[in-house]
């Protein structure tokens, strides 16, 4: 079946190439499909979960793949720069219709040491932070900075994975030997040699996010605050927006807003939060990162929002006007984590909405998501507490 005379006469192009395949690629390939995109994949797991909504490429076929697509964005951060520099340059030459986001963007966020430094040069507070290559700037940094400290890698990694917090003196040894190899790039810390980076450790009192939209011409539309809470390192729930932050919110639009403009941003992006004090007892926002994609905890937005973070993502890439990013009635995303809950239980609650990523259950593995938005805003406690009573992970929420 041909599609092609079915396009309006003003669509130019059509497909949509994506760098990586998981459940954000196919969130992504689920907005496309109604504004009549189409998308590819670049993608080593064949039976990922975009597999069921485009052709997936492996890495041993980029050819086919920049072949396949007009336009060109990603779902995965640690994606290597390399290809996306030169799907930009491809872009900027006239042979494609973009990448988006920009090489510099997925640069910065790749390496924590450049992302805390760009964030404090455009005003952006963050948690005082220390460059660390050896095992005696260790011992130096936990002078000035003080302890507890938390070590991290600079590049590499993802959802709390090689972090070691540094408590006392003693642990420095430790610290040093769970992480120092990822200096010189030993072991599988890390894609390539780089120093670690410690952070004074905080006592926050909320992790919040801020998700954003900026399209090619310059526009800026954002969410609300949305407070996350995580199970060992790894996102379980997000209630949006976050209750009691409307305070909060002009100075995370300002943040998130720099950071794009400065960036030359386009597409979708999350930045992380933490709520603290101020000496005068006042919350302060620290950032912590930014993710150049859409981002787990926005995942709410497909129900809760009036345009979910994947179609002004879409709409930002292929260079339609981005839609409104109010919420609809105020929701709660909670990650399905390593095994599937009844979905008859799940959708037997109030307003619950369920996300499959067909994906095989592995210990903690994100394998689905669900969004509760009842009608009535107030039997959302009551529907979180049903659902948390089924789901086989309770991920500590129970307690
Ligand atoms: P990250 O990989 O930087 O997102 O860190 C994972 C989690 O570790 C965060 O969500 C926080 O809960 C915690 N964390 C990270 N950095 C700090 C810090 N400097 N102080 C206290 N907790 C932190």
């Amino acid at each position: 079946m041909t599609i092609a005379n079915t396009y309006p006469a003003n669509q130019t192009f059509h497909t949509i190439g994506i760098l990586g395949g998981g459940q954000l690629g196919m969130m992504l390939a689920e907005a496309a499909l109604p504004l009549g995109y189409r998308c590819v994949f670049l993608e080593d797991a064949a039976n990922c979960p975009a597999s069921l909504y485009g052709q997936v490429f492996s890495s041993d076929h980029v050819e086919a793949f920049i072949a396949a697509a007009d336009v060109f964005t990603l779902e995965f951060e640690n994606t290597p720069a390399e290809t996306v520099a030169r799907l930009k340059k491809m872009s900027d030459a006239g042979e494609k219709q973009g990448m988006f986001p920009p090489p510099q963007a997925l640069e910065v966020a790749q390496d924590r040491l450049n992302e805390k430094t760009l964030f404090n040069q455009l005003g952006i507070k963050t948690v005082p932070f220390k460059s660390v290559s050896s095992k005696a700037e260790l011992k130096e940094v936990s002078d000035t900075l003080g302890l507890p400290l938390v070590l991290k890698t600079s590049r590499g990694g993802y959802d709390g994975k090689g972090q070691f917090v540094v408590a006392t003196e003693a642990d420095i040894e430790e610290a040093w030997k769970a992480l120092g190899d990822a200096v010189s790039g030993k072991g599988n810390l890390t894609p390539t040699p780089a120093p670690l980076i410690a952070e004074g450790f905080i006592n926050f009192s909320r992790e919040v996010s801020i998700i954003a939209t900026r399209a090619q011409d310059g526009t800026i539309h954002t969410y609300d605050l949305v407070e996350n809470h995580h199970h060992t390192g790894i996102l379980a729930i997000s209630h949006a927006p976050a209750v009691g932050t409307s305070h909060l919110l002009p100075e995370a639009q300002n943040a998130i807003s720099s950071l794009m403009t400065h960036l030359d941003y386009v597409g979708t992006m999350a930045l992380e939060l933490f709520v603290s004090k101020d000496e005068k007892g006042n919350d302060v926002i620290l950032a912590n990162e930014f993710a150049p994609r859409v981002h787990n905890s926005g995942h709410w937005s497909i129900e809760g929002a009036v345009t979910s973070q994947f179609e002004n993502h879409i709409r930002a890439v292929v260079g339609l006007p981005l839609g409104d990013t109010d919420n609809v009635f105020p929701s709660v995303m909670v990650n399905v984590l390593g095994e599937y809950p009844n979905l008859a239980e799940v959708l037997a609650i109030d307003g619950a909405h369920y996300h499959t990523y067909h994906k095989e259950e592995r210990e903690d593995r994100k394998i689905a998501h669900i969004t509760l938005m009842p009608n009535d805003v107030a039997k959302l406690d009551d529907a979180l507490q049903q659902l948390i009573a089924i789901l086989p992970n309770k991920m500590g929420l129970d307690s």
